[in-house]
């Protein structure tokens, strides 16, 4: 872990352990808010109207709801590779990913030319 001090890995793994926490609570929070606005439906089935805005709300729910699972599946992974002994090399080439990336984005896995690329594979992909 060449240019990461013990105490930037001490504040990296507080930063992730709070991220995590917020990230929990967010996904818990849109989980209620999934089931509060299911209810209605187990009973009438067939009010458009209700269901048309209940869909509106679903989608932006599930954008955000996702954008969510994955930042906290990201910083779980952090969290592990910093348990691990692994953390701050890169997922794809291996190498160092530069300490400056990582403070500001602790939960970062690539360096920054291989998540571009993953990036870009992911956007032909679709
Ligand atoms: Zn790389």
């Amino acid at each position: 872990m060449p240019s990461l001090t013990p105490t930037d890995l001490n504040q990296i793994r507080d930063q992730l352990n709070r991220r995590l926490q917020a990230l929990r609570g967010e996904v818990h929070a849109a989980h209620l808010a999934r089931q509060a606005a299911d209810l209605p439906d187990t009973r009438e089935v067939g009010d458009r109207k209700d269901e048309a805005a209940r869909h509106q709300f679903d989608d932006l729910d599930d954008a955000q709801e996702q954008r969510d699972l994955d930042e906290l599946a990201g910083v779980m992974a952090a969290l592990q590779r910093l348990d691990a002994g692994s953390y701050g090399e890169c997922l794809d080439c291996g190498e160092p990913i530069p300490a400056p990336r990582l403070r500001v984005q602790p939960s970062a896995p690539r360096c920054a030319p291989c998540q571009t690329a993953h990036e870009a594979a992911a956007e032909r992909a679709h």
